[in-house]
């Protein structure tokens, strides 16, 4: 029985050797080649001759009267001819050193030419020349295509595949979504995708194609979804009133925003399947007290607790504050590091695994080495987009389905994150703690520079802190230091010694970088010079100043991150962008920063400055690779399609109808839960 799963070798013609060459281009099966979608379209809409200009680019469709002619002549020169019958009328067409064509050429076969339309005699220089081509056409399909394997290859095959299993491509969306949408079934769907007659056809069969890969897509991150919300996982049944007395302790209020998102959290938490949250929150919004309330609250209840950030530095403060804030409780932290010894390391996971140290705080070391915890309830992943998808999953998998929330800072706009955190549970913290002071941004010329000095004379002298970030050379890492190097060096000889200057950058050990941390937290430094290693998480309120050289090599988010380190205290701050763009993107990005202090809107301007595939970084977003549909550009279909998946996996007994067998089959084959109830 005939699949769309067969490998494209039960395809005629095609042995071990083209299957590889298929397989570069990810076409493996059948189904593969048939969802390998035109990138574009050649319109090949026919010209009418009789109103033809001389020189005009014409299309012709016709039959081939006459046997062709070929000529060779000089090196490698050839002149091939023929005439072309196109409606009543006949039509030299002439093709220059492309021999080939005539084996391809049949009388009385029907060709499709492409060339330049010669008035005066009559004639076509061809360009293009296509045969094959089912008549009717007026757009030829244009693939993807790449070194191994060509586009005529492609048209061809796709053909080929798509006469050959027509009959057995079952429909996989129901009825009743395609009826509610106006969507075509899959073989009328293939077939004006790849054969369109005309610009219609070519676009309705886009829609549905578009709409059934967000569908399908949809429908595997809920079937997962759902399956994760109802297997076991722990259940953290904390006493209310102990998880009341710590929020006391804490030494402000929390916003309305936190404590909506800790009770979400919380309900979560309590409920005996694991969780899978996203706490998203502008940079400065207190996300980090959200995860102690859940860390205590998981605690309570003899669980442990990890939290793993991007970078030591991050590790190190979040453990120094922690600690802070959980003293007197029977909280106990661990803080573990690529820098602990051996020795350390070896003491360390012991107590971990003993279930001694029930807070254990880290970076990549945590999944790195072979720790082993005792009672694993719930694990938090720090800046989450700085990690790989492998990374977040092995933290995962360090428990028995230990609850997850990830934290991050917003760094893709809110209409991308039902595709980007799909399968999981979002809350969002959109409330900046009370007294906060919006950030006032000011972009300088470079020629400004002086201005800038006095500006920040002027705020020291008054007692601010402040960050010099200095400008980011993308290529390296070292020059990124020398030029940190001489910017301290500058700085240190402008303020000092009235002012004391640090420096901070990645090829600092980590001792030396959390001295210079201690030290500006300590205000023993009042200037801090750095690298973009400052540029997560890092947290003094005291500092309130930004100043960001050469601003226009950073990207949007990045400006917005490094801006994030001040603001955090009752003291009003200011960034000072330094910077003279060379393109109007630059410009933009500049204006950008300068207009808006909301994480949500720079994200935003960002996706549109840059687009959605450069902007996510695909790999590091976890967020997935589109044949057809565009996550940005599709947004409203994808979040229809979200409804409609869940709706159709909850109701009763779908999975037993007719209608829907496809579409079970296709979870099937995926491992993926057909069945919830
Ligand atoms: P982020 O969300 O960027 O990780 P943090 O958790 O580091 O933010 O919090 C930023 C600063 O705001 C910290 O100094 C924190 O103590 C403080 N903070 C957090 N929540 C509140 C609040 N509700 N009221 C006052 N200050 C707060
Ligand atoms: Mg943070």
């Amino acid at each position: 029985m005939k699949s769309l799963q067969d490998p494209v070798t039960a395809l005629k013609g095609i042995g071990a050797k083209k299957a590889k060459q298929l397989a570069t281009l990810g076409i493996e099966t059948v189904e593969d080649l048939l969802t390998h979608y035109p990138s574009r379209y050649d319109d090949f809409a026919p010209t009418n001759l009789e109103e033809a200009k001389d020189k005009q680019k014409v299309t012709l469709h016709g039959t081939v009267v006459g046997e062709p002619v070929l000529s060779r002549f000089g090196y490698r020169k050839s002149r091939l001819s023929f005439r072309l019958q196109v409606g009543a009328q006949v039509v030299m067409v002439i093709f220059f050193n492309q021999p080939y064509f005539k084996d391809k050429l049949m009388v009385n076969g029907d060709v499709t030419v492409l060339g330049t339309w010669n008035q005066g005699r009559q004639q076509v220089m061809g360009t293009k020349l296509l045969v094959n081509q089912p008549g009717k056409e007026t757009l030829g399909a244009i693939y993807a295509a790449n070194k191994h394997v060509r586009q005529a290859t492609l048209r061809q095959l796709i053909h080929q595949a798509f006469s050959q299993y027509q009959n057995v491509i079952a429909t996989l969306l129901p009825t009743s979504l395609r009826q509610r949408y106006q969507l075509l079934d899959r073989v009328t769907m293939f077939r004006w995708l790849h054969f369109p007659e005309n610009g219609d056809q070519a676009k309705a069969a886009r829609r549905t194609a578009a709409y059934e890969e967000v569908f399908l897509f949809q429908l595997r991150l809920q079937s997962m979804r759902l399956a994760r919300r109802r297997a076991a996982g722990p259940a953290i049944e904390y006493n209310n009133e102990e998880l009341r007395a710590f929020i006391k302790t804490i030494p402000f209020e929390l916003t309305g925003a936190q404590k909506r998102v800790v009770n979400e959290i919380c309900r979560d938490l309590r409920a005996p399947f694991q969780m899978n949250r996203l706490l998203q929150g502008d940079v400065g919004s207190g996300k980090t007290v959200v995860a102690a309330i859940a860390i205590y609250a998981t605690i309570l209840t003899g669980h442990q607790a990890a939290l793993m950030a991007p970078t030591e530095i991050l590790a190190e403060q979040h453990a120094e504050k922690l600690a802070k804030l959980f003293e007197n409780t029977p909280v106990n932290v661990a803080l573990l590091t690529g820098s602990l010894t051996a020795k350390q390391h070896r003491l360390l996971s012991e107590q971990i695994a003993s279930g001694k140290c029930n807070l254990i705080i880290g970076t990549h070391a945590l999944i790195q080495g072979p720790i082993e915890f005792a009672n694993l309830g719930l694990a938090i992943i720090d800046e989450q987009h700085r990690f790989g998808v492998d990374q977040r999953k092995a933290l995962r998998e360090k428990g028995d389905n230990p609850n997850v929330l990830a934290m991050t800072a917003t760094p893709i706009p809110r209409t991308l994150s039902i595709t980007a955190y799909g399968e999981m549970d979002v809350s969002i913290i959109d409330e900046l703690p009370a007294g906060r002071q919006p950030i006032k941004t000011t972009w300088l010329k470079e020629s400004q520079g002086e201005a800038a000095l006095d500006f920040l004379r002027q705020q020291l002298a008054a007692g601010a802190q402040a960050y010099v970030v200095s400008p980011l050379i993308e290529e390296s890492e070292k020059l990124d230091v020398q030029n940190a190097t001489a910017l301290y060096e500058h700085f240190a000889a402008t303020f000092g010694p009235t002012y004391q200057v640090g420096l901070l950058h990645g090829r600092m050990s980590a001792e030396e970088k959390a001295a210079a941390m201690a030290a500006f937290s300590a205000n023993q430094v009042q200037v801090l010079v750095a690298t973009t290693v400052i540029e997560v998480g890092v947290d003094n309120p005291n500092a309130s100043v930004m100043v960001i050289y050469d601003a226009d090599r950073f990207g949007l988010a990045q400006l917005h991150q490094l801006r994030g380190r001040v603001g955090r205290g009752q003291r009003q701050s200011y960034c000072l962008l330094v910077a003279d763009p060379k393109t109007p993107e630059g410009k933009q990005r500049m204006e950008t920063m300068v207009e808006t202090t909301d994480g949500f809107v720079v994200a935003q301007r960002d996706l549109e400055l840059r687009g959605a595939g450069d902007l996510l970084g695909k790999k590091q977003s976890g967020m997935p690779d589109f044949k057809i549909a565009d996550p940005v550009g599709d947004l409203k279909m994808m979040q229809y399609a979200r409804q409609d998946a869940l709706t159709l996996l909850e109701s009763s007994h779908w999975d037993e109808q007719d209608d829907h067998l496809p579409l079970v089959a296709y979870l099937k084959r995926r491992n993926l839960q057909t069945h919830f109830d």
